[in-house]
């Protein structure tokens, strides 16, 4: 239940602040890129640059010093945009941030998070295997202690980032004597292609276009110290369950983005498009469709910066962020669609925004748990 939910001056500034920099900085460059399908490194390293990245994590690690609502409001803005760069902020600060944060030591805090809250590593997190997806617990990747070193076998999938990374977080199984959720430890790999025993299989060929990256990557004998460990070994899969809860949080917050672009570019297009003498916004069907974007659309990111707001009040979330989440991005799915159909013909098109959304909208609903997993972890607690 929505207990108490405010936004105070400063989030309504750092929306206004990064609705400028979108508009200046990424909008102008985003048709260039995804018909190039050229990665837009550059752009996504300088999110850090403008503090978009480390948002809620203190300044003496990189980060902004601000909250998770303020999080929740920059990857709303920057996904209604361009879900690309949300979502590499979203890797960045939920699903490695969070981790190193709240259970790295000095060095990985002072070095690692800080360069990756500042965009001078780009992060990926290697968790989902061939034949291990929903069910993580079943993954396959091994890490065995070797001296003063891990020495990691496996092979990961739909890494994102993981072909240029310069920081891989793995989730490995450093006890072949357990099984499930025991045994699994986070292990992270600085510039991980400067050493022996990884390989990029390939960038899998996805919905998103070339200009995503998605990689499959092999380990063969990949040679870390044992002091890349983060945190206690064997407690990782509680590491990850609690970064997802911001990851979560962050892909709501993409799925909020998504929508407020493809219904804000659908509003404006039914109100100039002119069929049977009229502007097709004044036809009853196209308005009542335009009414229920709006409506879900802001519906979604209530529900959104109310998890972010709890989050703030330093509660738990993991119920709240999923159900943000599988709202939002069925939403965004549901709303991105009609957008097309709003638009007719040209949406079908690459010249109108809402193909691409419509595009995003549907990783977002598998991604950070598919929505089936989600509404297994808002049920599951039901009943606590
Ligand atoms: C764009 C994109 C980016 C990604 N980025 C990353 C990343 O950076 N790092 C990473 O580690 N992974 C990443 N992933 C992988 C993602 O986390 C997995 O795809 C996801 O967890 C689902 O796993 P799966 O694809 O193997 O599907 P499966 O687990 O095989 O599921 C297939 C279908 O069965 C359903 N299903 C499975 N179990 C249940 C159940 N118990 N109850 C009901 N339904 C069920 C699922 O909901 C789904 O519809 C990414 C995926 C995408 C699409």
């Amino acid at each position: 239940m929505i207990e108490r939910f405010a936004l105070e001056d400063r989030h309504v500034a750092q929306r206004e602040r990064v609705r400028e920099f979108c508009e200046r900085a990424v909008e102008p460059v985003v048709d260039a890129h995804e018909t190039s399908g050229e990665f837009p490194e550059e752009l996504v390293r300088r999110l850090g640059d403008e503090a978009f990245i480390g948002v809620p994590y203190p300044t003496d690690v990189g980060g902004a010093g601000q909250d998770f609502r303020s999080f929740a409001i920059t990857v709303e803005e920057l996904a209604r945009s361009w879900k690309l760069l949300a979502g590499a902020v979203n890797i960045a600060c939920g699903l490695v941030g969070y981790p190193l944060s709240e259970f790295g030591d000095d060095r990985q805090r002072e070095e690692w998070l800080a360069n990756v809250c500042t965009g001078e590593w780009i992060p990926a997190f290697a968790l989902t295997e061939p034949g291990s997806g929903s069910d993580a617990g079943s993954l396959e990747t091994t890490a065995r202690r070797e001296g003063d070193e891990w020495v990691i076998d496996g092979h990961k999938w739909w890494t994102t980032h993981g072909a240029i990374a310069d920081l891989l977080l793995i989730v490995a199984r450093t006890d072949p004597d357990e099984s499930g959720h025991a045994g699994i430890s986070l292990i992270g790999v600085p510039n991980p292609h400067e050493r022996d025993g990884i390989e990029v299989i390939r960038d899998i060929p996805c919905m998103e276009g070339d200009v995503a990256i998605e990689s499959e990557l092999r380990f063969d004998g990949l040679r870390v110290p044992a002091a890349n460990l983060v945190g206690e070994e064997g407690r990782g899969f509680r590491y990850i369950m609690e970064g997802l809860d911001i990851g979560r949080l962050g892909t709501a917050a993409q799925g909020v983005g998504i929508a407020e672009g493809a219904f804000a570019a659908s509003r404006e297009f039914a109100g100039e498009r002119e069929q049977f003498g009229q502007p097709i916004a004044e036809f009853q069907g196209v308005g009542f469709s335009l009414a229920d974007m709006a409506s879900r659309t802001e519906a979604a990111r209530l529900l959104t910066l109310s998890a972010a707001d709890q989050r703030d009040r330093g509660e738990r979330i993991t119920q709240a962020a999923a159900m943000a989440k599988t709202f939002a991005t069925d939403a965004a799915m549901e709303i991105a669609t009609d957008a097309v159909q709003v638009h007719g013909a040209r949406g079908y098109s690459t010249d109108y925004p809402v193909e691409r959304y419509m595009r995003e909208a549907k990783g977002t609903q598998i991604y950070d748990g598919t929505n089936e997993i989600n509404r297994l972890v808002i049920a599951n607690r039901m009943y606590e």
